[in-house]
């Protein structure tokens, strides 16, 4: 009797915790605002599929040589993103000027030369302390046996998203409605060869990593799976639960209320064969409990290998997929409280 009686006490008190849970869960959910509707879709228009084909005919170019991590290519394609920030008055977070944090050689693989993180920045109006991280990595594989290996998808695509989200972001500011936190806009060097411009950046953080409240990280949004091939309008979404339930329906929410895309979390999958989780920029953020989200279309039979070229993206849907980022960004730098962090990697 009395064993039974204590183990229907612990039951009671299992149950208890787990209700309490799903109100935690639910209250989250409810409590959020969407922000600025009418403003945030006015600038997301300002993203076109035409601007960002121009930018991805140019960047995907055989004259970028493929980007190798501290090759020419890869200094023709810091130049040219550093260009478009100038052009587009969006200075950088040091001292204004300075869009390149170098990566010395010693830091990198044997036989790599030093390489750029290229950074560009735009203050917030209320609390600049806190700050947005949105990434994309810059480099690519380079030229193979002759070959140049363009990587419209892998990662021309993020990289142009972020050009035309910054330029949203800038043009917001300018008419009076400059985000609430900061914004850096990441380009980060030297992924293809393990994460490293990541990983130094994290290492030597222009803003303190305790103050970026989350990184949105995009690796490939321009093309279509096999998975997906009769209902294109997806794209899967990595990481967006695991330290913070309010990210995911802060996510959630902005996409329903504007877009409709269909989110696909099969490789969110804590037991996902693939660990995308840990295979992109973001990770370096992630391990260091910052929120993230990588936004990816998954692989396609061009992955990794000369013919991912720009003739290949669906710009409506690079558009589409960019439009729902830069909403779900200006949620996180306008609304009221900071994103909270509800979990921790072990
Ligand atoms: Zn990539």
């Amino acid at each position: 009797m009395k064993i039974v009686y204590i183990l229907s006490a612990f039951t009671l008190v299992g149950s208890c915790a787990e209700t309490k849970y799903s109100t935690k869960i639910e209250n989250i959910k409810h409590s959020i605002h969407l922000t600025d509707s009418t403003t945030v879709i006015n600038y997301a228009n300002t993203i076109t599929s035409e601007e960002l084909s121009t930018h991805l005919y140019t960047y995907s170019s055989n004259d970028f040589l493929g980007r190798a991590t501290g090759e020419k290519g890869q200094k023709k394609a810091v130049q040219f993103l550093k260009s478009y920030y100038q052009n587009e008055h969006i200075v950088s977070p040091i001292n204004d000027t300075i869009y390149f944090q170098t990566i010395p050689k010693s830091f990198l693989p044997d036989g790599t030369n030093a390489t750029e993180n290229v950074l560009a920045y735009i203050k917030g109006t209320e609390i600049p302390n806190e700050v947005l991280i949105i990434s994309a990595h810059l480099d690519h594989e380079g030229v193979k046996d002759g070959e140049i290996y363009n990587g419209a998808d892998d990662d021309g695509s993020g990289t142009v998203a972020l050009m035309e989200m910054a330029q949203a972001f800038k043009k917001a500011k300018n008419e009076g409605h400059g985000p609430k936190r900061s914004i850096l806009f990441l380009h980060v060097t030297a992924e293809e060869i393990g994460l490293q411009g990541s990983l130094y950046y994290t290492e030597h953080p222009v803003f303190k990593l305790e103050n970026t409240i989350a990184n949105l990280n995009i690796d490939m949004i321009g093309r279509i799976d096999k998975a997906h091939t009769e209902e294109p309008n997806y794209v899967y979404l990595i990481g967006a639960d695991r330290l913070s339930k309010e990210l995911h329906y802060i996510s959630e929410k902005v996409n329903n209320t504007y877009f409709n895309i269909n989110l696909d979390y099969k490789y969110n999958a804590e037991n996902d064969s693939n660990r995308f989780y840990y295979r992109s920029d973001h990770y370096n953020f992630a391990k260091h409990n910052i929120p993230v989200i990588f936004y990816f279309n998954g692989v396609h039979e061009d992955y990794h290998k000369p013919s991912d070229t720009p003739d290949k993206i669906d710009y409506e849907l690079l558009e589409k997929r960019t439009k729902l980022i830069f909403a779900t960004a200006w949620q996180l730098v306008n609304q009221e409280n900071r994103l909270t962090v509800d979990n921790t990697n072990e």
